[in-house]
């Protein structure tokens, strides 16, 4: 899907309609430190690594994307419940 890099939308601090820019939310770099992850790491990488083996990885064909909104007059930044797509574009 293509989007425009800039809109005019809802702004909640504003309240009213404000012109918008779309950020795109960087995904949030892991830690390691779950719990999962240390289970992973301990049965290593050789042999049958139980349910680590099964492929596909669950990996849904669509991602959710996370986008933010700034608005362009308050400079405040809001959220929307993130939809799915397989690819997303900005335009400009
Ligand atoms: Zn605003």
């Amino acid at each position: 899907m293509k989007m425009p890099a800039k809109f005019n939308t809802y702004c909640p601090y504003c309240r009213k309609h404000e012109l918008h820019e779309v950020e795109k939310v960087k995904k949030g770099k892991t830690t390691g430190l779950h719990w999962i992850n240390r289970q992973k790491s301990r049965r290593g990488k050789i042999g049958n690594m139980g349910k680590f083996s099964k492929v596909p990885g669950g990996d849904k064909p669509t991602k959710k994307i996370n986008v933010r909104y700034r608005c362009t007059a308050c400079k405040k930044a809001h959220l929307r419940a993130g939809y799915r797509l397989s690819k997303y574009e900005l335009t400009e």
